[in-house]
């Protein structure tokens, strides 16, 4: 689906097969975000071909974390496509992963600070809490933000997994709370869509999830 000229998300809705949302930016350079399980590609496939957009033509995949409902799809995006995510959280997931470790190394590395793409900024915002070193992608010209397993449409990432932490989780939010943005766009999950449902979001996650968090 459009969100807006420029930004196109594959949103995940099979209830029985756990998979992430991916998006697409679609400008000079096109940049996949979150390719989701490397079983479960379809929607992404089905994407790109609806937006006329061929594998090849990918300049960049980003992964917000490591766990594989996100990252795996990468495997199918080889080269001349580049791939980035933090080096924390690569090293993270490859000693959780062991043996069964098959994703590619990183051609750079994100950290948090600006990402420059084609004729496009981004920012890179080090939100822990989910895993140890996820992070978010803001466009400000855009007032998107890619949230990862940070934030959903009324819900949070869970800090039960390896590397998770509910204090971080609530302070990550906080700083993505302060962002001037029009359109959340999460790794699960509807996008929410509008700077007063954003704010709406942001609050009834704190009234509903931050208790939970301090436990
Ligand atoms: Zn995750």
């Amino acid at each position: 689906m459009k969100i807006f000229d420029g930004c196109r998300a594959f949103i995940w809705r099979h209830y029985q097969e756990n998979n992430c949302n991916a998006y697409l930016i679609d400008r000079n350079k096109r940049i996949v975000i979150d390719p989701g399980h490397e079983h479960l590609f379809r929607h992404v496939r089905q994407g790109l071909e609806n937006a006329s957009v061929s594998l090849a033509a990918v300049d960049l995949v980003v992964a917000t974390h490591g766990h594989p409902d996100h990252l795996e799809g990468v495997r199918i995006l080889g080269k001349p496509t580049l791939f980035a995510m933090n080096e924390e959280e690569y090293a993270y997931i490859r000693e959780l992963a062991g043996g069964y470790f098959r994703i590619p190394e990183p051609d750079f590395f994100l950290r948090e600070g600006d990402l420059n793409v084609g004729s496009d900024s981004f920012q890179i915002i080090s939100t822990p809490g989910h895993t140890p070193a996820s992070i978010c992608l803001y466009w400000p010209a855009a007032k998107a933000l890619f949230t990862g397993d940070v934030i959903f449409n009324q819900g949070i990432g869970r800090t039960d997994l390896p590397g998770g932490s509910g204090e971080q989780l609530k302070a990550s939010i906080e700083r993505l709370a302060e962002l001037d943005v029009e359109f959340l766009l999460p790794g699960h999950g509807e996008p929410v869509i509008g700077k007063q449902a954003v704010e709406a979001n942001f609050q009834a996650v704190r009234d509903y999830w931050f208790p939970y968090l301090s436990l």
